[in-house]
């Protein structure tokens, strides 16, 4: 199928302009020809933004320029999910890449799968989870995952890739990072998860983030077998502090039509902490390469700090985002969220040069009290923070 669409009817910010051409493929095959006539550029093409393929899930973690795209997209749109028993504890689920990804965790909680229980209600279909590492309270999916079947737009053929092979990092992977301006080495067809189960009823994994656990009523510093919780009550409670934030997709919520969080959480060397106020938020993150302590601070934290807090770019938000005449950074119609300073919020009618405006005066805003620059998380094309 191909007639003219616009992104804003087919992305979370519901921003972004035309297509040149818009296939919609319901089969892994009818997708692999349309692969096999859009093979990989070279190097300085995709560099320039001009690969005439992109390739869409839901639409949730994109910002496409009002102008739109000009080539095709591809919207992988196939669905379907298999269960392989593995020894006495464990199941190979292995997911197309069109299959929504709460459907997926919702099916894995019902059947008492654990692995995937504080992934709920993150939205965006399965091929999309393992390009950017999803993530949320402490778990992300580099954790079950243990394969990938792709097509390599370089071999023109179909790959399985294993864990080890995917690189993943915090929001991170081979996959994310061989994709070039939004140009993608390798499209994913279909993801498998080794997910366990045991005898009696359901428990999650040991929670380990702060804020669930105590939603859980369990202390997350205790031995690992005093925190777990029954797996239906872990999704409950996840998609609870979720919508509270705005996290949940809600038709009627300005709040909820974004791209999630804007920014990643910026990691910087543990000597750098001396710069930053005492009271900054800070999680230990490993070692880098020479052997340097590394740790993550909270972007929603500095943003709120620099004088960003919920609302921002609103002419009853914070000050500083009220612009000269007091209408807003972009007249009101882009803003953080009122529930959570890491989302930039369509409220109703914006652009995407309007979320840009408000993610640049956060980003910015940041810049000039901490030192610390912020990245942006979604994919932009065609357009630049
Ligand atoms: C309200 C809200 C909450 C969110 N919460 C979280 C969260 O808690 N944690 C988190 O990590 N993310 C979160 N996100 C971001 C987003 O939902 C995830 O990144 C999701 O996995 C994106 O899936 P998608 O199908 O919508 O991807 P799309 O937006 O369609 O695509 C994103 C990128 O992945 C590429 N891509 C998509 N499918 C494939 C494929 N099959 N093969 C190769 N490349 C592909 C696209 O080309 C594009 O570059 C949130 C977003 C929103 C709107």
């Amino acid at each position: 199928m191909s007639t003219a669409q616009i992104f804003a009817d087919h992305t979370t910010a519901r921003v972004g302009g035309p297509a040149g051409q818009w296939i919609v493929a319901r089969s892994e095959a009818q997708a692999i020809d349309v692969l096999q006539s859009h093979p990989l550029p070279d190097e300085a093409v995709r560099t320039a933004g001009q690969d005439s393929l992109l390739v869409l899930g839901g639409g949730s973690n994109l910002l496409v320029s009002d102008h739109g795209f000009p080539g095709t997209v591809l919207q992988l749109a196939f669905t379907g999910l298999t269960a392989e028993p593995v020894g006495d504890d464990a199941v190979d689920v292995s997911v197309a890449a069109g299959h929504d990804w709460d459907a997926v965790v919702a099916w894995t909680v019902e059947r008492g799968l654990r692995g995937l229980e504080t992934l709920s209600g993150i939205p965006g279909a399965t091929g999309a989870v393992p390009v950017q590492n999803v993530g949320a309270y402490g778990a992300d999916v580099s954790q079950t995952i243990v394969e990938v079947r792709v097509w390599d737009r370089s071999a023109g053929d179909i790959l399985m890739l294993r864990d080890k092979d995917l690189e993943f990092g915090y929001r991170d992977s081979l996959l994310k990072r061989t994709t070039i301006s939004g140009s993608p080495r390798y499209v994913v067809l279909s993801v498998t998860f080794r997910l366990t189960h045991q005898a009696g009823p359901p428990l999650s994994g040991p929670v380990r983030y702060a804020e669930l656990a105590h939603a859980l009523g369990l202390d997350h510093t205790a031995e690992e077998s005093a925190r777990r919780a029954p797996l239906p009550y872990v999704r409950h409670k996840v998609l609870e502090l979720r919508g509270s934030k705005g996290m949940v997709l809600n038709a009627a919520d300005h709040d909820t039509w974004s791209t999630g969080s804007f920014f990643t959480n910026p990691i910087i060397a543990a000597s750098r902490l001396s710069e930053l106020p005492e009271r900054t938020p800070r999680f230990s993150a490993g070692y880098s390469g020479d052997g340097q302590a590394l740790v993550k601070l909270s972007a929603a934290w500095l943003i709120d700090q620099a004088g960003c807090g919920k609302g921002f770019g609103l002419s009853d938000g914070p000050e500083l985002g009220r612009g000269a005449d007091g209408t807003g950074l972009a007249e009101g119609r882009a803003a953080l969220s009122t529930k959570h300073t890491l989302a930039v919020t369509n409220r109703g009618n914006a652009s995407t040069e309007d979320l840009l405006t408000v993610a640049r005066a956060a980003r910015d805003q940041v810049q000039q009290t901490f030192g610390i620059t912020l990245h942006p998380e979604p994919v932009l094309i065609g357009c630049e923070l």
